[in-house]
């Protein structure tokens, strides 16, 4: 579509057409057919958005029961994607590979993680405990000497973003969502509510609702409403390399130093976030990284990548929320009322797109959550200063 012409009005304006704005959108359309949904979005090449820079990871291993059941439900419907954001007879391939993962710990840190398992267990995921020689024969690379227990989740995986990203956006648009390709430069306010926004060709859009899924620049999207919201940008490097040696197949392996790798065709991808970093819209690659940083973890947990070759690397940005590191989720309830957040995943937000679009569709369309309860996630906490973390490693 076009940029709208002036006063070209909506029910819901949807800010950020990256996959936690177009999931948004699609469940909006899912709810009530009729709603007219807009999502403005200035580069359809999405070249700087996280989402096709992310590694595509999903896991249910988190420890907030929030987390573990966005995570349920988005895993099912990335699964099957297919069937669930077909177009006609056209049916996305998001390239979902059922890899599992692992969460690998320390001896004094295995009673936290049988809590955590004891946990997702307990909201029906299949997560196993499993002991250093347990994890020995099922991956004899592995280097267990250090470790206390591992925490496997077979139900777990990872997909291409890009195209998760884009059989949300192309059913939306086939449910009658428009796109707007533009941004969203300032808004005008009322006592309290958002009017409408102006846009950088000078365009307006109003709406009855407007939504703030502009993930790593959310924090800026949500100053033009007056809104103070934490979530800043964070650089994190991703990795492709290969092994020197021969070795198996790997789960998404995940430790306590954050790093995080997994398969990926005839190598590996992952990296080693480092949440230090100073927060900047910044793209730009240490080349030294790799083998400064990751190599020498990497190395030292599967012996075979002593001679690992790193072929590229590239930097994304994390949506980080400097209260908790969990995301923003909900109606700006002491404020502009009709301005909903969904941001701030700080590196989980492509797992969690599906769920957490389907949250704020509800909450627009039937003014409460009708299927995960995500008022924990939601704006007072920030408010209020109150953090609600997650006490598993991340
Ligand atoms: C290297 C890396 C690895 C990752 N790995 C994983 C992983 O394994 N699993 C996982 O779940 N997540 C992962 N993530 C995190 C994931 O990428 C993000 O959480 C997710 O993509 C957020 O989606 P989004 O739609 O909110 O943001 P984005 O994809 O960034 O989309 C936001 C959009 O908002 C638009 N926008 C910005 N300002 C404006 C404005 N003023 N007006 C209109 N539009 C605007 C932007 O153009 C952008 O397209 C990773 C991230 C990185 C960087």
């Amino acid at each position: 579509m076009p940029s709208p012409t002036p006063d070209t009005t909506f029910d819901v304006a949807i800010i950020g057409g990256g996959i936690v704005g177009c999931a948004t959108a699609h469940f909006l359309k899912n709810l009530d057919a009729a709603m007219q949904v807009a999502v403005i979005e200035p580069d359809p090449t999405y070249e700087f958005a996280s989402t096709p820079r992310a590694s595509g990871g999903c896991r249910v291993q988190f420890t907030s029961p929030e987390n573990i059941l966005l995570s349920k439900f988005s895993i099912d419907f990335i699964r099957n994607a297919g069937e669930r954001l077909a177009v006609d007879d056209a049916r996305p391939d998001v390239g979902w590979v059922g890899g599992g993962y692992l969460f690998i710990l320390p001896p004094d840190q295995v009673p936290n993680l049988a809590a955590n398992v004891k946990l997702q267990n307990s909201l029906g995921c299949q997560v196993d405990l499993l002991t250093p020689a347990e994890l020995k024969a099922r991956w004899p690379s592995m280097n267990v000497d250090d470790l206390g227990a591992g925490a496997h989740s077979p139900g777990d995986g990872w997909c291409d973003p890009h195209s998760l990203l884009w059989a949300f956006r192309r059913k939306a648009a086939s449910q009658g969502v428009a796109f707007v390709k533009a941004k969203v430069t300032a808004m005008d306010l009322g006592a309290s509510t958002v009017r409408a926004l102006v846009l950088d060709d000078g365009s307006v859009v109003r709406a009855e609702h407007f939504v703030n899924a502009a993930g790593a620049w959310s924090g800026d999207v949500a100053a033009l409403a007056g809104m103070k919201l934490p979530i800043s940008p964070m650089k994190r490097y991703e990795h492709y390399f290969t092994a020197g040696s021969p070795m198996e197949r790997i789960p998404y392996v995940k430790d306590l130093a954050r790093l995080a790798f997994r398969s990926e065709g005839n190598g590996f991808s992952g990296g080693l976030v480092r949440g230090t970093v100073p927060r900047a819209y910044d793209f730009e690659v240490d080349h030294a990284y790799f083998e400064d940083v990751v190599w020498p973890a990497a190395a030292h947990r599967f012996p075979p990548l002593q001679a690992a070759r790193c072929h590229r690397t590239w930097a994304g940005l994390y949506e980080e929320c400097e209260l908790d590191g969990n995301a923003v989720i909900g109606r700006w309830n002491n404020g502009l009322a009709n301005f909903y957040v969904v941001a701030g995943f700080s590196g989980h937000g492509m797992m969690h797109a599906p769920a957490a679009g389907r949250g704020i569709a509800e909450l627009i369309v039937h003014g409460r959550y009708e299927s995960i309860d995500l008022c924990r996630l939601g704006y007072e906490r920030i408010e209020q200063g109150e953090p609600y973390r997650e006490t598993g490693i991340v």
